[in-house]
């Protein structure tokens, strides 16, 4: 089938759901377009209704929220808008996780709600509930975000993320989605020296105008590409998941000539932020229709201005209350202000999510997001963190918890580990009683002491084209 035609049918499939939900994506798709450039008073009084009413809705229907706001003294009718978030109660990540089911909201049943699982890398993953219309306008802020570099709906695009490392085998039926949507997939984990060459010629005969990925799996594409004397043109690059070293940004451009424009989400509330196109310094703005970002100052005071960990509300999602919920993300957050007109508020800067790029055997990279996701199928874990002293090498330290279960969990990450790093590889296991935290709550995942030592962290041995 050609590619325009395929392109053609996957938006009349949209249309069509679109058209049978009372509101569907491509309806919040076209508000989202038009609301970023909305005056901000009106963008705010939507926030405002949006809050109102969900914090109404759960204290009616969330046994454990109206529980949390009546410990806090606080009632619905005291709040009015966005000005009074501070006077509900923070939620953190344990209080999800022992009361999800009380949270829960009542009237939202199996059949009209999607499940999340976030926090894998704990004894006790954090099964979030999200309702039809909270994940249709985080999927319209996605799109929005993703046209802001050119990326439309049912255009062909590649990503580079996760995949199965090597433990199960992946659905035909998510490959037959991913190409009905135009979407072209290769596991991240997988990508090495060896078949480098293999991952740009699949980019390049996909026709893919758009790479969407770890951002440490981009960066080793484009660093290959240069190290070879050779460009993969694209018009856009939306690295994620990991913070961005200034020398990657720029390895990336070169390499594809690409505009690099970095998102943020999280798995609980998704759509954060996008960078802008169009502002000279790197900023992304956020999804103010969709969340509302808080960050927590030193001395516990919050604001919806300045820097500190991260308070997220999801503003749409009505089957469970993401209301203030600490993710341990942190950064600095800003009103609106950008000189491009748009008129959503701005994140300045994110801390926290920190990859280095881990070196094989034979002295490639391969992208450090392979901590997170092989801790996935690791159970009963509070905290983990690879640390590498030399290429081949992994020291993987792992705070337990009651349950782990060694000889199993300590095999598996062996293989894991080996499989990625050469077979050769020395995989080393440790078990220290904590491992520091950053600002944010969160410990660094991955830590290459070997480039660090070399005064490359930031600049790994790269050729300028
Ligand atoms: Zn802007």
């Amino acid at each position: 089938m050609p590619p325009s035609l395929r392109s053609a049918l996957y938006r009349f499939h949209w249309t069509l759901r679109s058209r049978a939900a009372r509101f569907g994506f491509l309806q919040a798709l076209a508000l989202a377009e038009e609301s970023q450039r909305w005056p901000r008073e009106r963008l705010e009084a939507l926030r405002d209704r949006k809050l109102r009413e969900l914090v109404a809705h759960f204290h009616a229907n969330s046994p454990y929220y109206r529980v949390l706001m009546e410990r806090h003294r606080v009632t619905p009718s005291e709040i009015r808008g966005i000005a009074d978030i501070g006077k509900l109660p923070i939620l953190t990540k344990a209080m999800i996780r022992e009361h999800a089911p009380a949270l829960r909201a009542r009237g939202f049943p199996d059949s009209q709600v999607e499940f999340g699982i976030t926090g894998g890398t704990t004894g006790n993953p954090m099964r979030v509930t999200r309702d039809l219309p909270g994940t249709v306008w985080q999927r319209a802020c996605y799109w929005r975000g993703f046209g802001w570099g050119g990326l439309r709906l049912g255009d062909t695009w590649f990503q580079l993320f996760g995949g199965a490392l090597g433990l199960s085998s992946r659905r035909t039926k998510d490959r037959l989605k991913n190409w009905f949507s135009g979407k072209h997939f290769l596991p991240a984990f997988e990508l090495q020296g060896h078949n480098t060459e293999q991952y740009i010629e699949a980019i390049r005969a996909s026709g893919a105008r758009h790479l969407v990925g770890y951002a440490s799996s981009c960066f080793i594409l484009a660093r290959h590409l240069e190290s070879t004397g050779r460009t993969l043109p694209l018009e856009a690059v939306f690295p994620t998941a990991e913070l961005i070293p200034d020398s990657w940004f720029d390895t990336m451009r070169r390499a594809f000539g690409a505009k690099v424009l970095p998102y943020y989400g999280c798995g609980e509330v998704q759509s954060l932020g996008y960078t802008c196109p169009d502002s000279e310094t790197p900023v992304y703005h956020t999804c103010d229709e969709h969340a509302v970002i808080e960050v927590e100052e030193g001395d516990g005071r919050t604001s919806l201005e300045g820097e500190g960990a991260f308070l997220l509300t999801d503003l749409d999602n009505a089957a469970m209350p993401l209301i203030r919920y600490r993710n341990g993300d942190a950064g600095a957050i800003a009103g609106p202000g950008c000189a491009c007109g748009r008129t959503l508020g701005r994140i300045l800067r994110l801390d926290g999510r920190v990859n280095d790029v881990l070196l094989t055997a034979d002295g490639e990279m391969i992208s450090g997001a392979i901590g997170a996701h092989a801790f996935k199928m690791v159970a009963h874990v509070h905290q983990f963190q690879i640390v590498q002293r030399e290429p081949g090498h992994a020291c993987i330290r792992i705070v337990t918890v009651p349950g782990y279960d060694a000889p199993a969990e300590e095999d598996k990450l062996r293989r894991i580990f080996k499989s990625h790093l050469g077979e050769n590889a020395r995989v080393e296991i440790e078990y220290p009683p904590e491992i520091a935290a950053t600002v944010a709550g969160k410990a660094r995942l991955v830590i290459n002491e070997y480039l660090e030592g070399a005064g490359a962290a930031s600049a790994p041995a790269g050729k300028p084209g």
